[in-house]
């Protein structure tokens, strides 16, 4: 497929933030990809080039991005810095640029790339990708190859974009560099992939009540009738009589230009699949709306319970192309392969807590420490955080407590890791172990001044076979039995099966007491869902409600602040489409010295890597990083694209362990809003 191509598809996404758009331009497009392409066009129009439960990233930053455009189109660097004030998009800069370069110059890149086509062909859709995922591989080398050959390694990289964008068409220039630097902006997140592939390969379904309203649906529907020609339907008798009772130009067109096989419920309850290729249907309409909504639930079931266990919606894709459901069915996690880690709902209240997960209720307690996820394959472990990135290399303590304490030849168990003091005994503050996540170098060092004790809480494979659907009581037990206890290194966490309040307050205390940060209420029969948050999982914490957000922008401070980012600007995340909205600015919480706490200086030099674009005193920043931010309350607002603020917002915390996915969402927000309006002290201050 041509690179074009995909980029036409990209600017109808760009034009919309409509989740059933987006998701009818995506399916047009995946029906229409040949079977050998899926995988990696799924990606790109995800944004990425590497699946999520890969370790590779890019990792192209602006500076980097501006030298590549510089050398593609021969302009001096000054000269794209400039433009790129002044439009704030490297994307829209290069298209600027590609509009005025001459003919192409083509690089020798021999050893770098295996594209042999001349800057006259049209680029297509692999010659991008097959680009982009050799720029990590670039970095496997030892560390002391890395210093005697960094400048080359760079090198080698801008030849590799460079080499995309000389080749490229102005258009495809401004999605080439917006894909590097993980900042495409077509907002196509996994919900909209699930229902695209859904949409694409399986029958869609729809029940008599969306044919018969009498409101605008009814509009839609006709529409779609309209829409379809030389198309397969399966229809449920009853309604084909109501459709030709009905009536009407619109219906008769429809039955004149489609094949309709009619058939009754019962055929088409003991149909096995609804892969269209296997189907030999494009639709199914039935009477019920709860059939309707349960066949279609089971389709998107099927997608969605392949993609917690594949991570990777072109892998997804290219199994149901291979083997429709079937193929589905049969994906296995495979261990070294982190899976996404379920994810827990706040309550206020114990009773809140219970009403939620049910009861009884597995009570944990609630460590502060950082989650995670450890792959066990005979001798060897492997460390992931809830990021899915890999810290095995920071913590060969842990690596050693697994190989010691878990009998298992093969599992993927998950815990708390927290730091702990070994004079006092107590348990260290989150942010000491953060260290130990972001230190490279004297790992061992490191381990011995900051020990910590791993609390296991879940398993979703064991020996061969995947737990994600097992209810939770039995993961435990499962846990149980593979896990030797080592106190003060690896132990299961501590739990209470019940269902009275009052036990719950009790074990409440003593978790507090025991220095944790409150409580986990578990649904006892629930499964494992990977990515979800659904509520089988609660968490109680005393402290005042903090949220999750992403930092987006900043301002470059003045007087004794010059020389540092300063003013935050804070977003929280559109879970349709992936894409961050603003809540607010926030400037407190951050030290001046580099003493206990974050400080403006530290901050400064994470975030400067991830600027996408400076107008004078203002940057945009990547959204990468999560920090805990505490407020007094939220407010209604215009001024932000969230349509609320938050009144005086401060830094408690930045959040390593996270990922952008995982800040707070739009909808969250919006309900402790609603909550907040019931609180009397904030009808006080009204
Ligand atoms: P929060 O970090 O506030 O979103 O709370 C959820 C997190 O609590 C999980 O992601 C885990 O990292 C952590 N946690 C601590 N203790 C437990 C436990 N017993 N079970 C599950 N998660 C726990």
């Amino acid at each position: 497929m041509e690179y074009s191509a995909l980029v036409e598809y990209y600017k109808r996404l760009e034009e919309t933030s409509l989740k059933t758009e987006k998701t009818t331009i995506v399916s047009e497009l995946l029906e229409k990809t040949p079977a050998d392409d899926i995988k990696y066009i799924i990606r790109l129009l995800m944004g990425r080039v590497f699946p999520l439960w890969s370790e590779e990233v890019i990792g192209i930053a602006s500076n980097l991005m501006i030298k590549a455009i510089s050398k593609a189109y021969g302009i001096n660097e000054e000269k794209i810095i400039g433009k790129w004030k002044e439009t704030g998009d490297l994307g829209t800069v290069a298209e600027e640029f590609s509009q005025r370069k001459g003919q192409p110059s083509l690089y020798d890149l021999t050893g770098c790339t295996s594209n042999k086509d001349t800057g006259a062909q049209r680029l297509k859709v692999f010659s991008v990708y097959d680009n982009l995922r050799k720029i990590p591989n670039l970095d496997k080398q030892t560390a002391e190859e890395k210093k005697l050959q960094c400048k080359k390694i760079q090198e080698k990289k801008l030849v590799l974009i460079a080499e995309l964008l000389n080749r490229a068409k102005p258009v495809e220039a401004r999605f080439i560099v917006r894909t590097v630097l993980s900042d495409l902006r077509v907002g196509v997140a996994e919900g909209i992939m699930r229902d695209a592939i859904s949409k694409a390969f399986f029958a869609d379904v729809y029940w008599k009540a969306t044919l018969f309203q009498k409101n605008g649906k009814k509009k839609r529907f006709e529409k779609m009738l309209s829409g379809m020609k030389g198309k397969t339907v399966i229809a449920e008798d009853k309604v084909m009589d109501a459709l030709r009772s009905g009536g009407g130009k619109v219906i008769e067109d429809f039955l004149k230009d489609n094949t309709v096989i009619v058939k009754n419920i019962e055929e088409i309850n003991s149909i096995s699949s609804f892969f269209k290729k296997n189907l030999g249907a494009d639709y199914v309409f039935v009477d019920d709306a709860d059939v309707g909504n349960k066949l279609k639930k089971s389709i998107l079931d099927a997608v969605e319970g392949a993609y917690e266990i594949a991570n990777d919606y072109g892998a997804v894709a290219k199994t149901v192309l291979d083997a429709g459901e079937t193929g589905l069915l049969a994906l296995k996690m495979q261990v070294m392969r982190p899976i996404r880690v379920m994810l827990a709902q706040k309550a206020g209240t114990v009773d809140e807590a219970f009403s939620i997960v049910g009861t009884p209720a597995a009570l944990e307690y609630k460590y502060d420490g950082f989650r995670m996820q450890i792959h066990k394959r005979g001798h060897d472990v492997a460390i992931y955080t809830r990021r899915l990135e890999n810290v095995t290399n920071q913590f060969p303590d842990v690596v050693s407590y697994v190989r010691e304490g878990i009998s298992a030849k093969e599992c993927i168990v998950e815990g708390e890791t927290v730091g702990f003091d070994a004079r006092s005994g107590r348990y260290l503050p989150f942010q000491k172990i953060s260290r130990r996540i972001r230190r490279k170098y004297d790992v061992r060092k490191t381990a011995g001044e900051i020990p910590v004790v791993v609390n296991l809480f879940d398993i979703s494979y064991l020996e061969g076979k995947m737990l994600l659907k097992k209810p939770f009581l039995q993961r435990r037990g499962e846990l149980k039995s593979i896990v030797r206890e080592m106190p003060n290194k690896l132990v299961v966490a501590k739990q209470k099966i019940t269902d009275d309040v009052k036990a719950a307050k009790e074990f409440y205390a003593e978790s507090l007491a025991a220095g944790n940060e409150g409580l986990m209420f578990k649904n006892i029969e629930a499964p494992y869902k990977p990515g979800s948050r659904v509520g089988y999982m609660i968490k109680l914490k005393p402290v005042m409600e903090t949220l999750d957000l992403v930092i987006t922008g900043a301002e470059w401070g003045k007087g004794k602040r010059s020389g540092w980012l300063s003013s935050f600007v804070l977003a929280c995340r559109d879970e349709e489409t992936g894409s961050f909205l603003t809540i607010g600015k926030m400037g407190t919480g951050i030290k001046e010295k580099p003493e206990a706490g974050v400080s403006f200086d530290e901050l400064t030099s994470i975030l400067k890597e991830h600027i996408l674009r400076e107008k004078k005193n203002t940057v945009d920043i990547a959204p990468f990083l999560v920090v805990e931010i505490a407020y007094e309350e939220i407010q209604k607002s215009p001024n932000y694209s969230s349509g609320y603020a938050l009144r005086f917002p401060r830094m408690s915390k930045v959040r390593e362990d996270r990922g952008p996915d995982e800040a707070d969402s739009l909808s969250r927000i919006v309900e402790l809003f609603a909550r907040q309006r019931g609180r009397t002290n904030f009808v006080t201050k009204q």
